[in-house]
């Protein structure tokens, strides 16, 4: 049978996976979406798992042979319940955008009007952007932060007495601020609405005890895995048990085919790390390295969107602290050896595709062991690569000392192909 490896097979794709793990390993990743996984993570991802078809769920599989993913399966959905303290978990989504569509699907009809945040105050696509196909089939009204960067549940309120809607939804992905589930649950109440908290970006720090729970008071929440959380790319839906048919239906076969096991397992790994006491100091520290970037950032004068953070990202408002705009920042940070995104303000006057800000975080750089004293002088480096955008010799100068700082944290020094 099979004899050859990657490595003898095809160099191409090795020589692409080889320059981007050296791109990972020699730069500072900031990029609040992003993380780094465990080689056991890894390890489960690339497993023979992926070689079979289990349509269905456990101990009601459409195949034969499902008795060791049925295994995998229950510990993934159970370890996740111990997690979040969930009454019902469906591990099968591929990824947080089709999480959120089988829900939609699950527990609304067309027409149906779902209130989201608007999305320049930090929604995200899949909460109903004009280009996304679900803006088409549902009716997706919003409300917005207020001047001090909260959440305005005021305006919230309103928007949902007025347009009486289905389901209320909150979470975020460039919102930096802590969310009050109770307020907003009784808003819905008060309405009739369902619940729905995607917790996409946050779910680390939730399961790490730094983040409230909604876990525990909405009727749905979906989330990422591979974000906060550390694991594998994929998606997972959580809800109350009176919804779980629905949802389990949604999933499969209203929407989605044969689950990725691989995936559900390195899931379980995943769960199963953050399950670990050190997971809570990982947390703990994303949280504290955020707030270390948002003291420099304060004493250099940027403006920062909502105020600040109580998470784990900044969106910082460059074209009115320094006068580029965020896609420059971008390019001039990525020639300095720093990935962030240019990302929407709230009501940005300015284009997506060159907007005010950038957004960026600190999950993947606090995985590679930085802490406070880092930050410090990653924020420095950020503004010295702002304010000298146009000077590239400056900005390889930085990329230079970005590259000496990271050979003190290696990322994956056992990982070998
Ligand atoms: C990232 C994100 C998603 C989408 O997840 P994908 O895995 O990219 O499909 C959905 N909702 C929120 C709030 C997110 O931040």
């Amino acid at each position: 049978m099979y004899t050859h490896s990657l490595k003898d097979f095809d160099s191409d794709i090795l020589a692409s996976i080889k320059r981007e793990q050296d791109r990972q390993e020699t730069g500072l990743e900031m990029i609040p979406s992003e993380n780094f996984v465990s080689p056991a993570v890894l390890q489960a991802l690339g497993s023979i798992l992926t070689n079979k078809y289990s349509e269905g769920y456990a101990g009601k599989r459409y195949y034969g042979g499902c008795e060791f993913i049925d295994e995998v399966e229950t510990l993934a959905i159970s370890r996740a319940k111990q997690l979040f303290g969930a009454e019902h978990v469906n591990v099968q989504p591929l990824s947080g955008a089709p999480a959120n569509v089988a829900v939609y699907f699950g527990l609304l009809k067309p027409g149906d009007t779902i209130l989201g945040m608007d999305l320049s105050h930090g929604g995200h696509l899949t909460h109903g952007h004009p280009v996304t196909y679900m803006a088409q089939i549902f009716n997706f009204v919003r409300y917005k932060t207020n001047a001090e960067g909260k959440i305005d549940l005021d305006n919230l309120r309103q928007m949902a007495l007025d347009h009486k809607p289905k389901m209320i939804l909150v979470g975020y992905s460039a919102y930096s601020r802590e969310i009050e589930y109770e307020k907003i649950k009784a808003i819905a109440d008060e309405v009739g609405a369902i619940t729905m908290a995607d917790i996409a970006h946050i779910a680390g720090l939730i399961a790490g005890g730094q983040m409230n729970n909604p876990v525990p008071l909405f009727d749905v929440v979906t989330t990422t895995t591979h974000k906060t959380l550390r694991g594998p790319r994929g998606g997972m839906i959580m809800c109350q048990e009176k919804w779980a048919k629905a949802i389990d239906k949604a999933v499969f076969p209203g929407f989605q085919g044969g689950p990725h096991e691989n995936n559900i397992a390195a899931k379980a790994v995943a769960f199963k790390e953050a399950l670990q006491p050190e997971f809570k100091d990982y947390a703990k520290q994303i949280k504290k390295n955020a707030k270390a970037l948002e003291a420099v950032f304060n004493a250099k004068g940027y403006q920062l969107c909502f105020g600040g953070t109580d998470n784990h990202l900044l969106l910082i408002n460059v074209f009115e602290s320094k006068g580029i705009t965020g896609k420059e920042a971008q390019i001039a940070l990525d020639k300095a050896g720093i990935t962030v995104n240019k990302n929407m303000i709230p009501d940005d006057p300015r284009a997506p595709m060159d907007p005010s800000g950038i957004r960026l975080g600190t999950p993947a750089l606090t995985t590679r062991g930085m802490k406070e004293a880092e930050m410090k002088q990653v924020g420095d480096w950020i503004n010295q690569a702002i304010i000298n955008a146009k000077d590239d010799a400056k900005l390889a100068n930085i990329k230079t000392e970005v590259k000496e700082l990271t050979k003190k944290f290696p990322l994956y020094p056992t990982l070998n192909y």
